[in-house]
């Protein structure tokens, strides 16, 4: 792939606030497109099919692998498959702008190595498993299972912070928005 722009990569244990973070800043004036990944999860809440992910089943997933369609894919839960088309990288950097990225942290580190320089990885931290827990519950988009699923896998995800470029630790949610418009200034501007 050529590389022709930046790229900004956010990753973090589910319920760190990823989102929140990547939200904030795309409503900033720094020219940022978010990735729509594709997914073979069903959507929840008021999700849909082509602004959060592009929503796929297992097997039109599969054979996109195949295909070499993505320019990374994880299972990051048993039986469920998430992966950024390379098509989306193309099209935000087509229009000028630079890419956000919301990928788990194998997904991260990938990416990373792929764009080097040219990319920003950010690994935002929660204070605590436990507050993943009650942010998780308190979102109230999973069911019981899932978030226990989800906090299985923090233990694993926090191993990687060290490895990112910044770390940012969502504990008081202002100071954390302001930090992740700062990195991402001086990444852009420096
Ligand atoms: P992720 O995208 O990493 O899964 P979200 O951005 O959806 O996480 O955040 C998980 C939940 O925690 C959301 O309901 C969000 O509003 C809330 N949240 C985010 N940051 C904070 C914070 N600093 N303190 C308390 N709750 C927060
Ligand atoms: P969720 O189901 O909560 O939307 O996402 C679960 C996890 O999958 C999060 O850690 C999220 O960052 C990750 N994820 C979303 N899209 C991708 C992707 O394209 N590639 C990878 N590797 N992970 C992704």
């Amino acid at each position: 792939m050529k590389k022709k722009g930046k790229v900004i990569i956010f990753s973090a244990p589910s319920g760190s606030g990823k989102s929140t973070l990547i939200n904030h800043l795309l409503t900033l004036d720094l020219h940022l497109e978010f990735s729509i990944s594709a997914t073979s999860r069903a959507p929840r809440g008021g999700e849909r099919h082509g602004k959060e992910y592009y929503f796929l089943p297992t097997e039109e997933f599969r054979r996109r692998i195949d295909a070499g369609e993505f320019l990374e894919w994880e299972e990051v839960y048993a039986g469920c498959y998430y992966g950024t088309p390379r098509a989306e990288v193309e099209r935000i950097w087509s229009g000028g702008a630079t890419v956000l990225f919301d990928v788990d942290v194998v997904g991260g580190m990938n990416i990373k190595r792929v764009f080097n320089e040219q990319a920003l990885a950010i690994f935002v931290q929660p204070p605590s498993v436990e507050a993943l827990r009650q942010r998780l519950v308190a979102r109230g988009t999973e069911t019981p299972e899932r978030i226990e699923q989800r906090l299985a896998r923090a233990g694993y995800e926090m191993v990687f912070a060290s490895q990112f470029d910044a770390v940012i630790v969502n504990d008081n949610l202002t100071r954390a928005l302001a930090e992740a418009e700062q990195v991402v200034r001086d990444f852009l501007h420096g």
